[in-house]
């Protein structure tokens, strides 16, 4: 079987326990070289070869996976979550076209460990309700209805993958689109690494703020990450539902 695993952000205990449990029985692990952290790679038997694919075009990935027997554990190990920015729809093409079956395990997100390192909830009630996951332009594409002008128009948390380099340009886009310039904005480098960075300022003082990084690195805005003050309802001693009785 093949499987399409999350390695998760970084820090190798923060992949899933069945993504680990698959990894010590691969026969052929296929990671993604340039995000994946290489210590998860010692889960693996010693015996199992462990193919770097930023060295390999898609049609080298597919093969390598085809061309095992269908009782071995062929594991394409994505960082983060494989369904974001990974490229992973292709490669499940390509698999239907030949008709082999996979299963995919899903894996923590990088924003996820940069929520977990910023100490945020990004859909606080009354302050935001939606997250806006989206990336700049860069040599890949972004659909055009989907600009950064046009998506800071709603004003929600917003998270932006793969944009570090071009952190200038995306907060005058930001700011162009509505936010005012002092919304709160931040960094995270290298989230749940050993040399995490987190850089918290606004959108007009992080470009300055954040220059020294270029990539690897999550660009997060909203006012989820001002100071406020607020509170669910669904802890609210007032408010009952299915699992508790409201005392009013
Ligand atoms: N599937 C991955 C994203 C892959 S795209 C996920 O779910 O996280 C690669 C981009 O993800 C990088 O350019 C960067 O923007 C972000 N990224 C990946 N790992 C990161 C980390 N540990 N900290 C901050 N950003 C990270």
């Amino acid at each position: 079987m093949i499987y399409f695993i999350g390695a998760g952000p970084g820090a190798p205990d923060l992949i899933t326990v069945r993504g680990m449990h698959l990894l010590q029985h691969a026969d052929l692990v296929i990671y993604a070289g340039s995000l994946v952290n290489p210590e998860l790679l010692s889960f693996c038997p010693p015996s199992c070869p462990c193919l770097n694919s930023a060295e390999m075009t898609l049609e080298e990935i597919i093969s390598a996976m085809a061309v095992r027997p269908k009782t071995e554990t062929v594991i394409r190990l994505h960082t983060g979550d494989p369904s974001l920015y990974g490229a992973v729809r292709e490669q499940m093409d390509a698999l239907d076209e030949l008709q082999l079956p996979y299963e995919v395990v899903p894996g923590v997100s990088s924003m996820s460990a940069a929520a977990a390192a910023l100490r945020a909830e990004f859909t606080p009630p009354e302050i935001s309700q939606t997250v806006i996951i989206s990336r700049m332009a860069g040599r890949t594409a972004v659909p055009d209805a989907e600009s950064i002008r046009s998506l800071a128009a709603h004003g929600s948390t917003m998270i932006l993958f793969l944009s570090a380099g071009m952190l200038p340009k995306l907060c005058q886009e930001l700011i162009a689109g509505g936010y005012p310039e002092d919304t709160t904005a931040a960094v995270v480098y290298r989230a749940s690494w050993p040399d995490e960075e987190i850089i918290l300022g606004n959108l007009k003082t992080l470009p300055g703020q954040a220059a020294h990084i270029r990539r690897t690195a999550l660009i997060l805005v909203g006012r989820f990450l001002s100071d406020f003050r607020t509170r669910s309802r669904l802890y609210d001693p007032a408010f009952s539902h299915l699992f508790r009785e409201g005392h009013p």
